[in-house]
């Protein structure tokens, strides 16, 4: 908390001068083109990762990055609280792509996969069953017809992850709005992972059905989908990790 507090005094000094003006202009309002949706692990930082400025992101962090499907989000018990910034995102802020961003080593992961959770959490426990799908799909590979290959030296609880993260973003299309968007070519979804030892961003590439590194190629493609004109996008190699 000491850290925090003398954080506080150190961005008044030394930082907002330089921010000065962007914070003046986004007094009024902010325009960001991008929901990311990713997890509360304090190593999880999109602003660092993806070179953010204030006003880029519309953010919404919880534990294990987990979206509560349609239907799910109401009644007794329920947690409307995505589908209340998915609603706000898309019809205040008309932004143009969700991403669902899970990571390595997540705590929320290991919990759903070992079911060992502090005694008496239970809005803990209750939470997690929104990552239950992808425990299931994880049972099923590599053989469970997805077309999804993971990277079979990664931990289990990684490629639970990578999974959740695939699971979530079923969930962003379950709602109406979401997916009369993406049917009308107004709205993209994007599922990453975040490597936190090598800093590293994996997108999954429905394409070759697998994550792949989010190097210069794959920033090419992704740009490429957008309709920005750009280089030819060039094939992952054999030595990258799925
Ligand atoms: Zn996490």
């Amino acid at each position: 908390m000491r850290k925090l507090i003398e954080g506080i005094i150190e961005f008044r000094r030394h930082v907002y001068p330089a921010y000065r003006a962007t914070f003046a202009r986004l007094a009024g309002t902010q325009d960001p083109d991008c929901l990311f949706v990713g997890c509360s692990d304090s190593r999880v930082v999109p602003n660092l990762f993806a070179s953010t400025d204030p006003g880029d992101l519309f953010v919404v962090r919880n534990l294990g990055n987990l979206v509560p499907p349609f239907g799910h989000e109401r009644g007794p018990g329920s947690s409307p609280s995505v589908g209340a910034a998915l609603e706000f995102a898309l019809h205040a802020l008309d932004v143009a792509d969700v991403v669902v961003c899970g990571h390595s080593n997540c705590g929320a992961m290991r919990g759903l996969l070992s079911g060992d959770l502090p005694r008496g959490a239970e809005s803990l426990s209750a939470w997690l069953q929104h990552g239950r799908p992808a425990l299931e799909r994880l049972a099923r590979l590599p053989d469970g017809g997805d077309g999804i290959a993971l990277d079979a030296s990664l931990p289990e609880h990684d490629r639970l992850s990578q999974l959740n993260v695939l699971e979530q973003v079923r969930h962003v299309a379950s709602y109406p709005f979401v997916a009369e968007r993406v049917a009308a070519g107004a709205l993209r979804l994007h599922g990453w992972w975040f490597d936190i030892g090598t800093a590293e961003v994996w997108a999954f590439e429905p394409d070759f059905g697998r994550f792949v590194r989010m190097d210069e190629a794959e920033a090419a493609r992704l740009k490429a989908r957008m309709g920005d004109a750009g280089p030819e996008p060039v094939p992952e190699g054999p030595a990258d990790r799925a």
